[in-house]
């Protein structure tokens, strides 16, 4: 028995290795994504499954990694430990021009790939809150997200622009965007902010099964903030989306995209590319989230970082840049 056991794992070397094409020799990919419950992990995913479809031609394997969140990304990607990820326009711009929380640390290497969906700053309340704009979370149980997620950083520059100190909440929590829905509806924090696109799991949860409340964000912080800063935009929360909120809620935000190391291979980059831009009808069905994209806004918005070699190659065969 182990005799035959050695000799059939003999056989499989010795068939197996010289016997492997040039294509199949597999190349592993990773992009990094957020938590499961939000947006990124899906689009991730839906990437991943279209490049995945052509293995056999390109040999690529694509995975994906639930992350922190786009600081996160970025700072991996920084490291060589990522090779694509998800990253928030304004994370993006920081990150290039070393501003924010990447002062003095300027990323000059980082690459852009494509936008993709807008996310809106979100924030649920606990229904019994007594929340009707976020500036009524002073002196609450607030939760401003997990350090090196996107959602941090832009939680940062708002309450910077507010004048508000963590200490201006009873509570500062920093749970990652998987446990703040759950926190929420077991009453442990009155509210919670999350720069995510829609719909998403994350905010379907918690609406539908404590009645959470969305929030507004305005007043003339925002205003200054959309005017200054060139990633921000005003955007608003269509009402009737979640459960248990029919009205429209008026907020800000930015565009998430996906960006790499220019040291990441050009082959590569451009098939990540062409499998989402050759397949972009399948592509905009996988995630709600996504179905309301373009490509020319995609190679053009949110981009601050200049295109990645493997993408430019890409548009420049379809004709979207010069
Ligand atoms: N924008 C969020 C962040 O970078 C992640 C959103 C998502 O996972 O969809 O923190």
């Amino acid at each position: 028995m182990k005799l035959k056991s050695t000799l059939a794992l003999a056989a499989t070397f010795a068939l197996g290795l010289p016997a492997l094409p040039a294509a199949a020799q597999q190349k592993f990919m990773t992009i990094g994504t957020g938590g499961v419950t939000g947006v990124y992990y899906a689009a991730g995913g839906a990437i991943c499954r279209l490049v995945n479809k052509d293995r056999a031609k390109h040999g690529i394997r694509c995975s994906v990694e639930s992350t922190g969140g786009s600081v996160f990304n970025v700072n991996t990607i920084k490291a060589g430990e990522l090779d694509l990820g998800f990253a928030q326009s304004d994370v993006q711009f920081n990150a290039l021009k070393g501003v924010g929380q990447f002062k003095d640390q300027a990323y000059g290497d980082l690459r852009a790939v494509f936008s993709v969906h807008p996310e809106p700053f979100t924030v649920l309340a606990r229904k019994e809150a007594g929340v009707k704009n976020f500036a009524d979370f002073k002196g609450k149980r607030f939760n401003v997200g997990n350090p090196g997620s996107g959602t941090r950083s832009s939680m940062d520059e708002l309450l910077g622009a507010m004048g508000w100190k963590m200490a201006d909440f009873s509570l500062a929590s920093e749970l990652k965007a998987d446990e703040h829905g759950p926190a929420l509806c077991d009453g442990k924090i009155d509210g919670f902010f999350y720069a995510v696109g829609h719909p998403s799991a994350n905010i379907q949860d918690p609406t539908t099964s404590c009645g959470a409340q969305l929030v507004s964000i305005t007043g003339p912080a925002v205003d200054k903030l959309v005017a200054d800063k060139p990633y921000y935009a005003k955007a608003t929360i269509p009402g009737g989306l979640y459960p248990n909120n029919p009205n429209p809620a008026q907020t800000y935000g930015v565009l998430a995209t996906v960006v790499a190391s220019s040291k990441a291979p050009a082959d590569t980059v451009y098939q990540v590319v062409k499998a989402v831009f050759d397949n972009f009808d399948e592509f905009k069905k996988l995630h709600p989230a996504l179905a309301n994209l373009t490509p020319e806004a995609m190679v053009k918005n949110g981009n601050s970082a200049p295109l990645h070699e493997g993408a430019v190659k890409y548009y420049k065969e379809k004709g979207w840049i010069k």
